[in-house]
């Protein structure tokens, strides 16, 4: 079957007991035994629930995965993959991954004993030199947010599985659809579910998908003793939203090149940073690595931190606000906004300074959202 027949269909045949053609939301807690111990396969629903399963086969088999295993958040999706590791284990991180992803890192599972290097894992150089014998597990955002750096997954695995890490892949801004890790030789793929798979800005949600079945019980193991679930209802909710990804994907993809394009040659823009530009440092990478891309631009505007607020304030269809991957199309401010917990030090070397904005174009008329962009930037 092909990705958008396994978006409708993998996992959701019709309930068996009425015919139902849309997966129930299980609103239940526990399960009837028959005898102690005889069940139908449920027994309490923090362990498993028919809707939440329904979604993580869903999302493995869009993955290219064998098991998925939903989350309440992306990062609690996150927060079970670093429990994986052991007191002193060290973690090689791409550089400017999303700053909560940092803060998780830095501020709580540093003070359990865990060691992260943060590294351009843009540069197959610096992947080569910096991954060791020491190194346990390799954390990729790719492309990364706000400045859509790409990392080579080829290369990225073949080093990994030369010291024997465990690779991580941050998949929620390329989405399946777009990008496949495990097709790589991933070990581990996990999504903000919030964004594009969910994908109309009513859920928060995470998932991780892997291949391997000892890493599946493990992780299992995890989700089951520190219960970060979804409610029936968010899985629910994720799993309509997937129906639909790949046609919103297609439509993200041509509404942002349309205005990447547009905005490369505007006097008031600096330079547009989106992987399908020829411009793009990565662009081969990423016609190697990726079928397409969402709809995350990022722009320097080519004024000061005032003129960028001007244009911020003028939008009318880009909504000023956090988050990303919803139909209905966003725009923030990283420094201020999204990656203010960073320290001033580190944005500053990531490149995130005031004249930088992040747009998430949505999947409205792509007509609307070039005029709305125009007119902004006359107030620049
Ligand atoms: N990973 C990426 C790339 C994100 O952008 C985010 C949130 O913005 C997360 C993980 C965390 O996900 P959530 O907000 O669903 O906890």
């Amino acid at each position: 079957m092909k990705f958008n027949t396994r978006a409708i269909h993998v996992g959701q045949s019709p309930e068996a007991s009425t015919g139902a053609v849309v997966v129930p939301v299980y609103q239940t807690s526990t399960f009837a035994q028959e005898s102690p111990g005889k069940d139908k396969g449920y027994d309490y629903a923090r362990t498993s629930n028919p809707t939440r399963q329904a979604l993580e086969s869903c999302v493995a088999s869009l993955e290219s995965g064998k098991y998925g295993l939903a989350f309440s958040s992306g990062m609690a999706a996150e927060d079970a993959v670093i429990h994986l590791l052991r007191q002193g284990d060290e973690v090689v991180c791409t550089q400017g991954v999303y700053s909560g992803t940092y803060r998780l890192f830095e501020r709580i599972f540093r003070k359990q004993g865990l060691e992260f290097k943060w590294v351009d894992t843009s540069s197959p150089e610096v992947v080569e030199s910096e991954i060791t014998e020491s190194t346990k597990m390799v954390w990729i955002e790719t492309p990364t947010n706000p400045l859509l750096k790409l990392t080579d997954l080829k290369a990225l695995v073949a080093r990994a599985r030369q010291v024997g890490a465990l690779s991580v892949v941050d998949n929620t801004f390329a989405t399946p659809c777009f990008q496949r890790p495990l097709e790589f030789g991933v070990d581990i793929v996990l999504h903000s579910t919030t964004k594009y798979m969910g994908g109309h800005s009513d859920v928060v949600g995470g998932v991780v998908v892997v291949n391997d079945t000892e890493l599946h019980e493990q992780l299992g193991f995890i989700q089951n003793s520190v219960g970060g679930i979804p409610g029936p209802w968010d899985a629910w909710l994720v799993l309509r939203g997937i129906k639909t990804l790949g046609i919103r994907m297609q439509r993200h993809f041509s509404n942002a090149l349309a205005a990447a394009q547009i905005l490369e040659d505007h006097p008031k823009v600096r330079r547009v940073i989106y992987p399908w530009l020829a411009s793009h440092p990565q662009h081969e990478l990423a016609l190697r690595q990726m079928t397409g891309m969402s709809g995350m631009i990022s722009l320097y505007l080519d004024t000061d931190l005032n003129g960028t607020k001007r244009f911020l304030e003028s939008l009318r269809l880009f909504t000023l606000a956090e988050s990303l991957g919803g139909v209905e199309s966003l725009v923030e401010h990283p420094a201020i906004m999204t990656h203010a917990s960073l320290p001033p030090e580190v944005r500053e070397q990531l490149g995130i300074d005031d004249a930088l904005v992040r747009l998430s174009v949505g999947i409205e008329d792509s007509e609307d959202l070039l005029e709305d962009l125009d007119e902004a930037l006359k107030r620049v």
